[in-house]
């Protein structure tokens, strides 16, 4: 049961020294921990972080306290894979949800294993990475993965204009480009939409965490009805969706 509480982040957290921490022991949830969770009127990322920082007691060999500022600059893979993992810790492995069917509007159950969903794990964390660009030219940008920080920044207007908060994002992630840095927002609205596509699909690529793509047909009239599972919605035993929008 202790041991079951320390978990392996997929991403880890930077020492100043560039050591990279990777066990963190989290304590059993509270009421209280689920409330801060869905706490109206905050953005769902800055929920996360003060969510995990009640919950995460210690980062082994991690000479800092856990605070919102460490919580926030974690990989966002590792944030959601600690959500995921408590889901499981709290409520078991299995996830039942109810859809409805984007096209003939039916019910669908959908059933499955948080063990299942597969888990992409760094295997040489750095701070950043170099990055031909082939779209480029062969053109180098300097890209560090992104973090709970980040997507604070973006997340208000990934739904308005998802290419706007691409802009930001790569602003923000791209350290350096073609030699030159830092980088702005003009910068990164400059470029081809072949380099930030390239730049986009290398992020995604790249960045640690679990994979949250539900891949599935409808069973009544087979259309794709693929969708992210909710991590925010997770403390619900069985979350109906109304739809998959
Ligand atoms: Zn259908």
């Amino acid at each position: 049961m202790i041991a079951e509480r320390t978990l392996e982040l997929p991403g880890g957290v930077a020492r100043p020294d560039g050591a990279v921490c990777r066990r963190v022991r989290v304590r059993q949830l509270t009421g209280a921990d689920e409330e801060a969770l869905f706490e109206r009127g905050r953005a769902g990322s800055a929920r996360v972080t003060t969510f995990l920082t009640r919950v995460i007691e210690d980062v082994e060999g991690l000479d800092a306290p856990v605070d919102e500022t460490l919580v926030a600059g974690m990989h966002l893979g590792d944030r959601d894979y600690l959500l995921l993992r408590l889901r499981q810790l709290e409520l078991g492995d299995a996830v039942h949800e109810v859809v409805r069917c984007p096209a003939c509007a039916r019910k669908v159950d959908v059933d499955f294993a948080i063990s299942e969903l597969p888990v992409r794990r760094l295997v040489d964390p750095q701070p950043a990475y170099r990055v031909a660009l082939a779209a480029a030219g062969g053109r180098e940008a300097l890209v560090r993965l992104p973090t709970g920080e980040d997507q604070s920044a973006v997340e208000g207007l990934a739904l308005e204009n998802p290419a706007t908060a691409n802009t930001r994002l790569f602003a923000r992630v791209v350290l350096e480009y073609d030699g030159r840095a830092p980088m702005t927002e003009e910068d990164a609205r400059a470029w081809p939409p072949a380099v930030r596509a390239e730049l986009a699909s290398w992020l995604d690529a790249r960045a640690p965490g679990p994979d949250l793509l539900l891949d599935l047909a409808c069973p009544h009239c087979k259309a794709d009805m693929s969708y992210a599972f909710d991590l925010h919605g997770f403390f619900l035993p069985s979350s109906s969706r109304a739809s998959t929008a």
